[in-house]
């Protein structure tokens, strides 16, 4: 991983806080490329904190839930006029940095100051859940990490041993399909012993939501967009009219375009494309140019505008 520096290199903190930021829902391997982007325009977080909200934004563009990147600036602005380019070294202090929750600060405090803490994420509750074979409401994951610290924390390599757990769950013991044969912890594992097969799932069919979407366009090779759709993720984002497959619809009086697979961050949606060339529009839509560069436009929207671009 780019993010991982020697322990007494200075960009320690910022690559750890910006891989963390960038690493909130969303996946190690699309974030790659934007941690290499972002760190070879900013070369450290005074660079950073000095940019603007426009340029973050747009260098962002793609990864998804934009209001990290908001945050992200503003962090870097209070740790650099605040606290001398400095991680706070309580979780209660980096907590009020914006943006960081309790996973981020104790991931921060463990990563940056090798202090003996795991951030308790989806991967961590899962091998806690399996060694004990218990579900995973059944446990006190901070009482349990306090109470076994003197053994989890043997080697006070702590900062190598937080990333090295959260991997061990991504890569060994993975939601589907643990690789329980090569595991090293497999003596000890209540959930394999109590199971004399695990079962593998072959199929590792990926999950597709329908969704419809709907372009209205004319003549002047504009597009009609909204801010206000009804899908959580892209909020405050221009879109065309989107609609989940299930509600019913009456599309006769649309053409179809095209099908095609799209992802968001941690989303996989399958898209049937519509439009049709109308000069009225509902209410809450204004018009853009299709090829208008100078605008930002989400990367999901770029999408669709290249397909209707076709059109003309
Ligand atoms: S033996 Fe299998 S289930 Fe148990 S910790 Fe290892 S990978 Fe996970």
């Amino acid at each position: 991983m780019p993010w991982r520096v020697n322990k007494k290199s200075p960009k320690k903190l910022y690559y750890r806080l910006l891989s963390e930021f960038m690493l909130q829902q969303t996946q190690v391997k699309t974030v790659i490329p934007y941690f290499l982007k972002f760190t070879k325009k900013f070369k450290n977080l005074r660079s950073l904190s000095r940019s603007s909200e426009k340029k973050i934004i747009k260098l962002w563009e793609g990864l998804g839930y934009y209001s990290r990147a908001k945050n992200l600036l503003r962090t870097s602005r209070i740790l650099v006029k605040h606290y001398n380019s400095i991680l706070p070294k309580t979780v209660k202090d980096i907590k009020k940095l914006p943006g960081v929750g309790d996973y981020t600060a104790n991931a921060l405090l463990g990563l940056v100051y090798n202090k003996p803490t795991i951030a308790v994420d989806g991967n961590v509750k899962r091998v806690f859940s399996r060694l004990l074979n218990k579900k995973q409401d059944y446990i006190n994951f901070d009482q349990l990490i306090e109470m076994n610290k003197k053994n989890l924390f043997k080697t006070k390599r702590n900062s190598d041993f937080v990333e090295a757990f959260m991997e061990f769950g991504a890569l060994i013991c993975k939601p589907k399909n643990p690789k329980c044969e090569i595991c090293c912890l497999k003596k000890n594992c209540k959930y394999l012993n109590s199971y004399s097969k695990i079962k593998i799932n072959k199929n590792k069919m990926i999950k597709y939501k329908n969704y419809n979407i709907f372009c209205y366009l004319n003549k002047r090779k504009q597009i009609a967009l909204t801010k206000k759709n009804n899908l959580g993720f892209l909020n405050n984002f221009n879109l065309p009219e989107i609609q989940e497959t299930k509600k019913r619809i009456n599309i006769s009086k649309w053409k179809f375009l095209k099908s095609y697979k799209n992802s968001i961050s941690n989303k996989k949606l399958n898209i049937n494309l519509y439009y049709k060339f109308s000069n009225k529009i509902p209410e809450k839509f204004k018009w853009h140019y299709i090829e208008n560069k100078k605008e930002f436009i989400p990367t999901f929207t770029k999408k669709i505008l290249n397909q209707v671009s076709t059109l003309f």
